[in-house]
């Protein structure tokens, strides 16, 4: 197997919303296309990703240093020598070369985001789905045949009430969700307090909630949050200080004493276990959250599992950040727990295959080969475009 080309380009999102950090106003993500010379169901293999959402686009890192150390390398340092496909985490080593240790997300995301397209047309070589794939190869048990998902929705906008947001989530749970999320941190404490209260009377036990402060919090309001949030039932509060903050985010989980996810802004295994071991997260009580392309692709997220398991965590306490095709097979084949979802949220770069329905909470597992993008025609027609 060869890599015959990788394509990359920048999409803007096209969105007018926030959360306590910053506006998605501006924002984009890179789409990339990696070309091989294997054919499968009459098909030039092609593998396809993006970025995630959240971060910008790294189209100019991909361009600039990371595709073409894969397409000056030697093919057969590329392969794995038991099926002669390529191996995505040889792949990624490769991609790495030169690079400095720490400071990972300056390269993270190019390198993950290439990565996650090569597992992709590795799995369509090979005919399987790429959960599949996933599981195979990191020694996982054979995965479940859907995925309980929740909603990171509740964004702040301009004007709106709290029954706005009341009614976001009936159309969340009116498609079949039992877990949502809302932004909180954005406002002054008495307006979030009043948001979610809105929220849980609302609810009223017909699906669960969560709360996410993006990291906005200075470790002092952490400290008020903790106190006017404890106790409320909140399936868990993410992010509530800076990511990297670990005495804080020690101290908010002490104060706070409920559920705490975090991890989602951390880009390297040595980032987590320094999450670990100095974030105060309770492995039977918290969960951590990791996206897939932004830090250094599915290889890097499977080890991180298996480093996180030697720690006491359960994989089933791991969650994929973004609500995707590739977060989706990440939480399948690796044993996560659940999946992210953002219906409408980020156009096309939102959800899963079209028309793929949930059943008490949960989405089927995906069939076709791959990651499944062609699934999704909107998303599909950027890829083909680049593509071709
Ligand atoms: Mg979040």
């Amino acid at each position: 197997m060869r890599i015959t080309g990788i394509r990359a380009a920048t999409v803007p999102l096209n969105i007018e919303m926030s959360n306590a950090a910053f506006s998605f106003r501006g924002m984009s993500t890179t789409i990339v296309a990696v070309l091989t010379d294997r054919v499968a169901e009459g098909r030039p293999v092609t593998g396809f990703a993006f970025n995630s959402t959240g971060r910008y686009a790294c189209t100019a890192t991909i361009e600039g240093r990371i595709a073409p150390r894969l397409m000056d390398a030697e093919p057969g340092d590329l392969l794995d020598p038991a099926t002669g496909l390529v191996d995505p985490a040889r792949a990624a080593a490769v991609m790495a070369t030169g690079e400095k240790p720490g400071g990972d997300l300056e390269r993270s995301m190019a390198i993950g985001t290439v990565e996650v397209a090569l597992w992709d047309a590795v799995a369509k070589v090979r005919g399987q789905p790429l959960h599949h794939l996933l599981a195979d190869a990191y020694g996982r048990p054979p995965p479940p045949d859907r995925m309980f998902c929740y909603v990171g929705g509740g964004w702040y906008r301009d004007g709106q009430t709290p029954a706005d947001l009341c009614a976001e989530m009936d159309r969340y749970l009116d498609a079949g969700y039992r877990l949502v999320k809302t932004k909180v941190g954005g406002r002054p404490l008495d307006e979030d307090r009043r948001r979610v209260d809105a929220l849980l009377a609302h609810l009223d036990g017909r699906a669960g909630l969560a709360v996410d402060a993006n990291g906005a919090l200075s470790p002092d309001r952490a400290r008020t949050y903790a106190e006017a949030f404890r106790g409320l039932g909140l399936r868990w509060f993410e992010e509530p200080v800076h990511p990297l903050d670990y005495a804080a985010t020690a101290e908010f989980g002490a104060l706070y004493g409920d559920p705490v996810a975090t991890g989602e802004n951390l880009f390297s295994r040595q980032d987590l276990m320094n999450l670990q071991r100095f974030g105060g997260l309770r492995p039977h009580r918290d969960l951590i959250q990791t996206d897939v392309p932004q830090s250094y692709g599915y290889d890097a997220t499977a080890r991180a599992v298996r480093m996180l398991e030697a720690e006491g965590w359960s994989a089933a306490s791991i969650l994929p950040h973004g609500g995707n095709q590739m977060s989706l097979a990440a939480a399948l084949g690796l044993g996560m727990g659940m999946c992210e979802s953002y219906p409408d949220v980020f156009g096309v770069f939102s959800g899963y295959a079209d028309g793929a329905a949930l059943i008490d909470g949960c989405l089927p597992a995906p069939t076709a080969p791959g990651i499944g993008f062609e699934r999704q025609a909107r998303l599909y027609g950027l890829f083909r475009d680049l593509a071709n």
